[in-house]
Formats: C-alpha cells, structure tokens, sequence
C-alpha cells in the first residue's frame, strides 16, 4: 500500500536527490521517525544511512539536529547537502562566533532544516535552542562512538544519554555501519531507549571484489602493487602498510614510476596531513600510502582500491579499511597481501598487550582464515558478522580461481625433519634455506649442510616453501615459539605425520594463480568504470574532465559535484536536452539546474565526434 507518507518521502527523495526508490530498509527507517518513535540504523558504508534522518527532517516542522565526531565529516555532509539545495548548516569552532550566531539566528526563523553540530557544542547550547524552535528529530550518526567496545571510543558521546529522558518527544535516530554485536548491543544500552526499533540490513559490500595473495617476496610484492597502480592510473585508491617507514618508501617508488602518490601516517606534521588528505578528496593526488591513521571521516565517494600491503590485526579492521573503498556503489577491488611473516609480527604485537592477549589472539586467527579460506572470501568475511550467505559471491579470488589440493605429506615430512635436526632451534628462513640447499654462509657454518635433509626441498621455489610452511602453522603442523626468536617447533600432530600415522593435503602453490588476480584486473580496465564499455570510455573520461573544472570552479572535491556512478549514468544514457538530463539517476532539481548545461554541451560534442 502507498500511503501519503511514501508518496511524500518519494517526493523528497525525487526532487532534492534524483533517486526513484528506496535502498532497503530507508523507508521503514524514516516512517519509524516520522511516528515519533526511535530507531537504530544500522547499515554498511554506502548502505544510505544518511537519507534515513535527512528525509524526515525535511518533512517535518523545525530543525533536526544531528550529531557527528569530526569535523571533517561534519562540513563535507553540509556541503554536499547544499549542493543539492538543502538547507543545512553546521555550527563549529572552525566557523567565527558571529557566523555561527548567524547559523543559529537562520535556524530559529526556520530556515535551516538539518543542523549538524559536535556533542561538546550540543551539549551546552541545546537547552538554549530549544526553547526558541522546535527540534524535529536527533540524529546521532557514527553512533558506535558511545560505545567504549567500539574502534572509536568517544567519552562526550556517552553523556548524549540524557537526550532521551530531556527531550522525551523527540524522536532519536542513532546510526552506524559497525557490525560487531557487542558494539551494537552496547549502543542501545548506552543510549537509554529501550523502545527503540532496530534497522539491520546485510552488511555485504557486493561490489568491492575480494582478493588475497600470499607468499610474495618483498621485492615481488612492490612490482604487482605497481603494476596494479599502472592498471587503475586515473582511480584513486589507498595502499595500507602497518610501518610508518614502508609508506614513505612505497610513496617514493611510486612517485618514482611517475604516480602522483603520498604517504600519510600519525608522525607527519599536521599540514602535511591536511595537505594530503584535501589533495586526496580532490583528486590531485590518486594514491595515498598508509598507515591505518588515514581513513576515519573519508567520504570520497570514488576511492575504486584498497591494498593491504600487509595483513590487518583483525576482521573488523580489515572490513572497514576495504569499505572505504566503492561507497558509490560502483564496482571496486579490495586487495591484500599476506606473509608469514605478517603472522609472526602480529602475534608477538598481541602478546604484549597482556590480558586483551586472548582476545586479540582469537581475532587474529579468524583474520588469518579468512586470508587462508580456500571457500568464497565473501562467504568467509560475513559468517564473521553472523551472516550466511547461501552462494558463493562470484567476485572473490576464490570463487574465480579456486585452489587446487594435493597429498603433501612427503613434502611435510620433509619440513618437519629438518626442524627436528636442527634441534628447534631455527626460524622459517632457515629452516627452508635448509631444504633447499641454499648454500648462504650461516647454513654452512653451522653445518646444515651435512644434514640429511639439506637440499631435499630444491624442487620448490622459496615462495612455494613460505606457502607451504604457513599452512602447515594454519593446520597446526608446525608452533612458532614467538618468545624463543620465532624458532619453528613440531607440534604433537606434526610428529603423527613425520611418523606415517596421518596424511596431509595442502592447497598448491602456484605463482601463475597470483598474477593472474592483476591480469583479471588487466581484463577489466577494458571495461572501466564498472559497466561502461570501451565506447564510452572517452565520454566518461570527457565527463570527468568537465566534472573537475566545475568543482575547481566551486572549491569543493569533484565528487561532490556527481559521484563517479552518475558520470557512469549520464556516459551511457547521453542525455542532450534539459528534460534528458534532468530525468537521470542521482540529478535532483538544483543540480539539473546548476549543470545541465555544462555536461548536454559535452554530450553533445561527443556525438559530433563520433
Ligand atoms: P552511508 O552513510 O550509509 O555510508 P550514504 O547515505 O552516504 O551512505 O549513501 C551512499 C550513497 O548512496 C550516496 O551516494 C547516496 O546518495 C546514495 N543513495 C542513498 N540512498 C539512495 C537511494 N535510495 N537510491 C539511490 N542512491 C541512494
Ligand atoms: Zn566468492
């Protein structure tokens, strides 16, 4: 049934935004609200959280109020709202005292419907803007913040409690796209409304295709990472290292390469930061190397990658870093790196950080089998967020590539041996330079060389041999005594095996498999962005030209201006004629108005050229 409400928020969502129907869940959400009651959001980045308090702010009388953490976040939602011509504002300690009492006087005469504002500032004034307007709704976005489980733990979120009992006719929206449940469940505990319905929809992100490569040397590692970069020239993307040191140093090869990269981690001066970070949202700077420290408050809607040059800590981190990537909606590669020697580090991280140890531990094993999962990635990383997929995901290393197994136990025994004849004294590098007979010279002075099993193992490459002592470490073959310098010992298991008793299949290495994730990206570029065919490349590429004079025009980041899926839109649909343009997905009213001249003009000239 279509009721007036849904005809209303239709209305609303057609006019100011150019979307003709709701993301699941948006309109329960927003109808939720609307009578009066209180709701939790709780949506994966790029699920529409946003549309879900803003709506009911502009159907209801006064002003909504909507809390957010950074300021950053703060300015970037109230420009874009007013590039749709909404009336929004925000009152920060950025902005001068008399122009926030301006934004303030507009809101007490109505003119603003959606004030965006940080907890501090709430805090104190509300009490004094109440009495002067009707608030029509709470929003707390990023609502995970109240929560001291959560990754982003902020004390001034905690006393927003008290708006509930305060404010006992305002409905409250809390929203967030963290998906662990203990984060979750704390949050309707600390913000007191027990009445509260719950918005929950599938946290999957079916357009970020999932990647994993393991066991690359170094030096191998850095090449595919360039040749990925060359791949995806004109995207932006951000490459994670957990070292200060190595984001420096990929920047600098990449630069060197004639990328327009650069580094960013917590030790760079503050306008260093800013400098990157604007650079970044508005496209004159494509790659970002860096440390988990860059992300947090990043809306750029066309960040199209995200590589891990090493392996994260944990799940959660892994989803949120991948989840900057495609919020537009349009296809995007998540791509990881894993080593054993990535395993080793994190474990002896998370046993220094005393009693958090078990946990931290417990973590970093399910990250290691989503790294190792030889079943659907995608499968593997939302069973992680108690979620079942019934099919593989199609769009997953896996899925595209599955391994293939083999009986290893010859192989294995030979490990293992050579492990017992140097006494567990050795790490992998030995142990493996061992079996392959590497002749360096701390092998032969310690006289490994005269060992039964010294060179037994030179059929296989290094990389084959990491590969395969990881899953033996994985199947619990073989133990790293990470406070004895990560010497590799035989477990219980391990010594069945070396005796006969079991057997032992292991995934192949083969090297071929692993390029071939960049030459399936290779195959793709063809067809960039996502579903444009190589036709329209031009126009796309054309569009975006016109895109970014606009936004330099303006001073806000091009993305602003249209997310890349509209130019994907408007390239495909090439619209020449104001109605043309104005009926495409994603242009509302004010932006028809503002551009629709600039983009039919290059349409046109397109047409003409071809
Ligand atoms: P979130 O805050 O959950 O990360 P946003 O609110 O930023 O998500 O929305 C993500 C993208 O999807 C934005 O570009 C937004 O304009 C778009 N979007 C939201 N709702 C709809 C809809 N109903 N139809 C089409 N696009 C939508
Ligand atoms: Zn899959």
């Amino acid at each position: 049934m279509v009721d007036d409400l849904k005809l209303q928020a239709l209305n609303v969502l057609r006019r100011f935004y150019g979307y003709k129907s709701f993301f699941p869940l948006q309109f329960e959400a927003i109808r939720c609200v609307m009578n009066g009651n209180d709701a939790i959001v709780l949506m994966p980045t790029g699920g529409g959280k946003s549309l879900c308090f803003q709506i009911p702010a502009l159907l209801s009388e006064g002003c909504a109020i909507v809390v957010s953490p950074l300021l950053a976040l703060m300015k970037d939602q109230v420009d874009a709202l007013r590039g749709m011509g909404i009336p929004a504002a925000s009152v920060n300690s950025s902005q001068t005292d008399a122009f926030n009492r301006e934004v303030i006087e507009q809101m007490y005469a109505g003119r603003i419907k959606l004030l965006y504002v940080s907890p501090e500032r709430l805090l104190v004034e509300l009490a004094q803007w109440s009495e002067r307007m009707k608030i029509s709704l709470f929003a707390i976005d990023e609502a995970h913040c109240i929560s001291q489980w959560g990754h982003d733990f902020r004390p001034e979120y905690a006393q927003l409690a008290m708006l509930r009992q305060q404010y006992p006719n305002v409905p409250i929206m809390a929203l967030t796209a963290t998906a662990d449940r203990l984060t979750r469940d704390d949050i309707v505990k600390q913000l007191n409304m027990p009445k509260a319905e719950l918005f929950l929809t599938s946290f999957d992100r079916p357009n970020i295709a999932l990647n994993v490569v393991s066991n690359v040397s170094s030096n191998d590692k850095m090449k595919m990472i360039a040749r990925f970069v060359n791949l995806h020239k004109d995207e932006s993307g951000i490459i994670y290292s957990l070292r200060r040191a190595d984001t420096e140093k990929m920047a600098a090869r990449l630069r060197s390469s004639g990328y327009n990269a650069a580094a960013f981690h917590a030790g760079l001066p503050t306008c260093e930061k800013e400098r990157v970070l604007t650079a970044f949202l508005n496209d004159d700077i494509n790659v970002v190397c860096a440390t988990v420290a860059f992300g947090m408050g990043i809306n750029k809607s066309n960040v199209r990658w995200v590589i891990h040059s090493n392996m994260p800590k944990n799940i959660e981190c892994y989803y949120q870093e991948i989840g900057r990537a495609g919020r537009d909606g349009m296809p995007a590669t998540a791509l990881m790196f894993y080593s054993f020697g990535d395993v080793v580090m994190h474990k002896s991280l998370a046993q220094e950080s005393g009693k958090q140890a078990v946990v931290n531990m417990n973590k970093l094993r399910r990250m290691q089998q989503y790294a190792e999962s030889d079943v659907c990635r995608r499968r593997t990383l939302l069973s992680y967020f108690n979620e079942y997929y019934d099919h593989d995901c199609g769009n997953c290393d896996v899925c595209l590539n599955p391994p293939k197994r083999f009986d290893a136990t010859l192989l294995c025994q030979m490990a293992l041996s050579a492990i017992v004849r140097t006494n567990g004294k050795e790490g992998v590098t030995a142990i493996i330079d061992i079996l392959r007979g590497s002749g360096k010279t701390d092998i032969l002075s310690k006289g490994y060389d005269k060992l039964r099993t010294y060179g037994v193992g030179r059929d296989f490459s290094f990389a084959a041999w990491n590969a395969y002592m990881l899953q033996l470490l994985q199947m619990g073959i073989i133990d790293v005594a990470y406070d004895d310098y990560n010497h590799l010992r035989v477990t219980d298991y391990g010594w069945e095996i070396l005796k006969g008793i079991k057997h032992v299949m292991l995934s192949e290495f083969s090297y071929s498999s692993r390029v071939s994730i960049v030459k399936k990206e290779s195959a793709k570029q063809e067809v960039l962005p996502g579903s444009i065919p190589v036709a329209d490349k031009k126009l796309f590429e054309w569009l975006k030209e016109t895109r970014l004079a606009i936004a330099r025009a303006q001073k806000v980041p091009p993305y602003m201006v249209f997310s890349d899926k509209v130019l994907d839109v408007i390239a495909s649909a090439r619209p020449t004629s104001r109605e043309e343009f104005a009926a495409l997905y994603g242009i509302g009213e004010k932006k028809t108005e503002m551009y629709w001249r600039s983009f039919t003009a290059v349409v046109k000239a397109y047409l003409a050229e071809i």
